[in-house]
Order: structure tokens, then C-alpha cells, then sequence
């Protein structure tokens, strides 16, 4: 687990659009982050810039004591949880969660090992040598969460992960996210549209406008403000 700082971070895209005016915001050991806000207003710019995923133009973020956009993308010790949840339709459930680990280098038990209790905690051990076309939506998500969990990484970001499920089973993987949260307690970044999903998961709400911080707080408190 991990701390999050970010530090008067700016992103400035090659047209000249201004996508995100100098954030600042200390993210805690553990905290659920949720991240709101009208569409365009950088969310995910500015999550995806936590990832590595896209340059700084300014500023700086830190994970524990290292420097983002100063370390090796193979070694940033993070996992993203996408809407698309991007799984190798060649291979197993157990191999979709085990292959990056191999990529990595983990030692073989010590991947069997991680793989089945991610497979535990997202009960999804029954359908470890199903291809992913033979599950439904809601198990898939739940595979590509298990990608993630299986890395055991210092923090987790979601961009939307649940925005493609239809709405039973949004509120199905929002109840699962939220037990995931408190079984883990890794510090994570999530953005939804959802305001639901964001009153359920959120420990601190930001609501970003026009790629400033508008609003940060408990996320009753944020709602309820006029
Ligand atoms: P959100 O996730 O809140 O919808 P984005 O971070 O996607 O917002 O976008 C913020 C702003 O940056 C928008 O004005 C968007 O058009 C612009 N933008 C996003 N990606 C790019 C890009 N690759 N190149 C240029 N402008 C971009
Ligand atoms: P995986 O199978 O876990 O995606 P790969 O070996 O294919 O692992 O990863 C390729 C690169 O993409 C690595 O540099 C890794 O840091 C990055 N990467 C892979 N998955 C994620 C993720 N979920 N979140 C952020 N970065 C990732």
C-alpha cells in the first residue's frame, strides 16, 4: 500500500488544450479516492497521468516515495482496472491472471498461489479453466479485476470500470468493489459518472471542473452542499 501525492500536476495536450490546471491533493495510505465531474473535465487525463500512462507537463506524482513520471512504466507499482476489460480471448481464466505474472518473473507457486486467492476473493475459482467468451459480463469484470489483484500493487486505479455492465450488474460489482475495499484496504483511484457508485465507494470525493479541483470532501457532505 501507498501513499498518493499529487503536486501542482498540469497537463497541457500538443493542441494546446489545457486538460488538467494544477492539482494538488495528498491521497492517504488506504484511502478510496472517487473522482467526479462533467465530462471533459479530466478525469481521466489525470488518471491516467497517475498511471504513467501520460506525460506530465508539470508538476509531480508521487507513489510512496517515488516519483512517477520519473520511473520505468515495468516498474510502477500500480494495476488499472478499465470499462474494456481487455482479457486474452486464447486462454484460460487461470492464465489470463497468471500471464503477466510470469511475464514478471514470479516464481510458479508463487503465482499458483496469488492466482487462487484472487479466485477466492472474487469467487470466480469455479471458472478458472473456462476461455473468457464461455463467461458473462459480470465474470469477466470480475477476471480483469483479478489481473489486477493478482500483481498485489501499491495502488489500484479504475476508469470507469463497471460503465459497460448493464445496471443490475453495476449494482451487483459496486456491492463487490466496495467488500473488495474493505478486504484489501489498498489506496485507490476510481472515476465514474455514477453517483451511486461514488457515494458507496468514495472515503474522499474530488470533483473536478474544467480540470481544477472543485470540491474535495466526504461525499455526503459534497452531495449535499447546494
Ligand atoms: P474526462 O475524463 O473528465 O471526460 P478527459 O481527461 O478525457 O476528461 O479530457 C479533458 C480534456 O482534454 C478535454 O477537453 C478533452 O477533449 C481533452 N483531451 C483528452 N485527451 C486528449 C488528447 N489525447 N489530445 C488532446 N486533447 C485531449
Ligand atoms: P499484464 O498481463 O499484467 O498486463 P504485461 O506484462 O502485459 O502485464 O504488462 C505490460 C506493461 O503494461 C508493463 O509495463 C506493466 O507495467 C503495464 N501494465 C500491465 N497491466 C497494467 C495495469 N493493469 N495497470 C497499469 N499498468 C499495467
Amino acid at each position: 500500500m501507498a501513499t498518493i501525492s499529487l503536486e501542482n500536476v498540469r497537463k497541457i495536450y500538443a493542441g494546446g488544450v489545457e486538460a488538467v490546471k494544477g492539482v494538488s491533493m495528498d491521497i492517504a495510505d488506504g484511502e478510496f479516492i472517487v473522482l467526479v465531474g462533467p465530462s471533459g473535465c479530466g478525469k481521466s487525463t489525470l488518471l491516467r497521468m497517475i498511471a504513467g500512462l501520460e506525460e506530465i507537463s508539470a508538476g509531480d506524482i508521487r507513489i510512496g516515495d517515488r516519483v512517477v513520471n520519473r520511473v520505468d512504466p515495468a516498474d510502477r507499482d500500480i494495476a488499472m482496472v478499465f470499462q474494456n476489460y481487455a482479457l486474452y480471448p486464447h486462454m484460460s481464466v487461470y492464465n489470463n491472471l497468471a500471464y503477466g505474472l510470469r511475464n514478471r518473473g514470479v516464481p510458479r507457486d508463487e503465482i499458483d498461489r496469488r492466482v487462487k486467492e484472487a479466485a477466492r476473493i472474487l469467487e470466480i475459482g469455479a471458472f478458472l479453466e473456462r476461455k473468457p467468451k464461455a463467461l458473462s459480463g459480470g465474470q469477466r469484470q470480475r477476471v480483469a479485476m483479478g489481473r489486477a489483484i493478482v500483481r498485489e500493487p501499491a495502488a489500484f486505479l479504475f476508469d470507469e470500470p463497471l460503465s459497460n455492465l448493464d445496471a443490475k450488474l453495476r449494482v451487483q460489482m459496486r456491492v463487490e468493489i466496495k467488500r473488495l475495499q474493505k478486504s484489501l484496504g489498498t489506496t485507490s483511484v476510481y472515476v465514474t459518472h455514477d453517483q451511486l457508485e461514488a457515494m458507496t465507494l468514495a472515503d474522499r470525493l474530488v470533483v473536478l471542473n474544467g480540470g481544477a479541483i472543485e470540491q474535495i470532501g466526504d461525499p455526503i457532505a459534497v452531495y449535499e452542499q447546494p
